[in-house]
């Protein structure tokens, strides 16, 4: 679809027409996302001004910025709810049901994981490599159906040490009110420091394993751009800083020149851009398919899809896994349940909450958008594909039932198309695909990694948005324990223990040097 050369502006009365339309079809959702939204913004303004600057902000968007970017822009009758990356072939696809109907479930096995997104499978995956004995994988509806399928596609160098540091930092003194600040940055730093050396030998592993595994799974490491830290001024420079004092290099600051040449951005120079250099895109539910189907083919791990797990219930010496099919009993049990995790595990309750994102797909889009790399706007994400665009916003907090449910908003795939026309220029767009789904967020937004008892049930989540920077790691790491391999431990008990979140009075800290 080529770009359009004669681009008009609306009229008041087509402003009218869209601003009215967007106003109807606004849900619940994006009303309790306006608080957030109004907070990350004019964050230390008095709720009065923080009111007032919502409202102007809300007037210039309904009736200026959004009309602006949908000039050219066409909606499919009834967009899909499917997302772009689960529109191509599941190898599993109702694994084993399509092929065995009656196919029994075991009643025994060494290890019952819950959930087959990135998490799952990954266990799947060193399980099948490490251990003889017997895995089941255990997955409600199809492998990648939550956010693993539904995501950006961006593989992450985890999250940037000083962010880590700051949301570690902000929540400490909730939870250790026995530290001075100076201490709470001391040991912030020291959580961010676990957290960013664990993330990047998770992204050297998956790049390792998909080169040595030889999986198509649409991988480029090219990087990720992060297009705007005008309303941080001196953030930028200062993280990078932060980082490279730790050691941590590929967090950097580039010129906007050179962002244009990645991305085709018309930055201009005055522009402030971070860039994760070794971050990359890859097609990410064909990565978990890829790790599933390679473990399946080995004799030590089953896969059941649409097979719901209840409860699992202490019996002792085992686990009892009541699922929608029978009753599983295994030594060991792994929740990669990610934000789903509270509807089986009520303890995560507001511990481990489900945040929602919405995300869409449009065929044409700016010619000038470079594909294989990950891009961010001030408010918005977006990636080029061969036929389009997929693009994504907001962070709304959603009840622990609501997890995974699919709700499409036009209000905020209108408000995506418009940043991007705003960066690059208006181009013809035609969407086809609006979904939504939800990422697993601890209130330190610090994952969770190790028992959720004193005996053999894990956990691999939190991972706040920036799974694919942990979860594999996370999965051979927690692999190894149960195997009691030894190896280098990345995701040490002080910083990624559940009972930080669960029990934080009784959690061992690090201590403070
Ligand atoms: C819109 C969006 C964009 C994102 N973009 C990126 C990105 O670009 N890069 C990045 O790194 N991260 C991104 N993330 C986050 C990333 O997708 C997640 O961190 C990651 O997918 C988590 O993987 P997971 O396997 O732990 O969880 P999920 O993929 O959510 O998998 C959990 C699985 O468990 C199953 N399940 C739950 N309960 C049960 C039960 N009781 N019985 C059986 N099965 C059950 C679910 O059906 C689901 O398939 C994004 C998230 C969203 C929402």
């Amino acid at each position: 679809m080529a770009n359009s050369k004669t681009y008009q502006r609306p009229n008041i009365v087509r402003r009218f027409i869209v601003a009215l339309m967007l106003l109807a079809g606004l849900g619940i959702d994006e009303y309790r996302a306006a608080p957030t939204w109004a907070a990350r913004n004019y964050g230390d303004s008095s709720p009065f001004s923080k009111l007032v600057h919502l409202i102007i902000w809300a007037i210039k968007t309904f009736l200026v910025t959004i009309p602006n970017g949908l000039t050219n822009v066409t909606f499919e009758k009834t967009t899909a709810q499917i997302s772009y990356w689960l529109s191509a072939e599941n190898p599993l696809h109702n694994h084993p049901w399509d092929n065995q109907p009656n196919a029994p479930l075991p009643t025994e096995a060494d290890v019952v994981v819950i959930g087959a997104g990135f998490t799952g499978s990954a266990c799947a995956y060193h399980w099948s490599k490490q251990s003889t004995g017997k895995m089941v994988v255990l997955e409600m509806n199809e492998a990648a159906s939550g956010a693993s399928g539904r995501n950006e596609g961006v593989v992450v160098m985890g999250r940037f040490f000083s962010y880590v540091k700051k949301m570690m930092s902000l929540n400490l003194s909730t939870t250790r009110e026995d530290l001075s600040a100076p201490q709470r940055s001391a040991m912030a730093k020291k959580f961010a420091r676990a957290y960013v050396a664990a993330a990047y030998r998770n992204a050297d592993m998956i790049e390792q394993t998909i080169q040595n595994e030889g999986f198509e799974v649409e991988y480029a490491r090219n990087g990720w751009v992060q297009g705007d830290f005008a309303s941080q001024p001196g953030y930028l420079a200062e993280s990078v800083q932060e980082s490279a004092n730790e050691g941590f290099n590929d967090w950097i600051e580039i010129e906007g020149t050179q962002a244009e040449d990645l991305t085709g951005m018309p930055t201009g120079n005055d522009v402030v851009v971070g860039y994760s250099q070794k971050a990359a895109t890859w097609h990410p539910a064909k990565w978990v398919w890829a790790l599933l189907s390679k473990a399946v083919s080995s004799d030590s791990v089953s896969f059941f899809s649409r097979t719901r797990v209840w409860k699992v219930t202490d019996e002792g010496d085992h686990y009892a896994i009541q699922t929608t099919r029978g009753v599983i009993h295994a030594k060991y049990v792994i929740n990669a349940t990610e934000s789903y995790t509270a509807k089986l595990h009520p303890e995560f309750h507001s511990k481990l909450s489900a945040i929602q994102t919405h995300a869409a797909f449009a065929e044409g889009g700016p010619d000038a958008m470079k594909q294989d790399m990950g891009m961010g706007g001030p408010n918005s994400w977006f990636g080029k594909h061969p036929s389009g665009v997929i693009m994504g916003t907001g962070a709304t907090h959603v009840p622990p039932n609501q997890a995974g449910v699919i709700k499409q908003s036009r209000f905020l795939t209108s408000f995506c198309i418009s940043e991007i026309q705003n960066i690059f220029g208006n181009s013809r767009m035609h969407v086809t695909r609006e979904w939504s789904c939800t990422a697993g967020f601890t209130d330190d937004e610090f994952p969770i990694i190790g028992l959720i008892d004193d005996k053999r049930q894990y956990i691999i989540a939190g991972m706040c948005g920036s799974g694919s920077g942990v979860h594999f790691n996370g999965a051979r790491h927690v692999i190894n324990k149960i195997l009691n391999l030894d190896e280098p431990d990345d995701y040490p008990e002080e910083f990624f223990s559940p009972t930080r979140v669960l029990d934080p009075t009784n959690h061992c800290w690090p201590t403070i040097d």
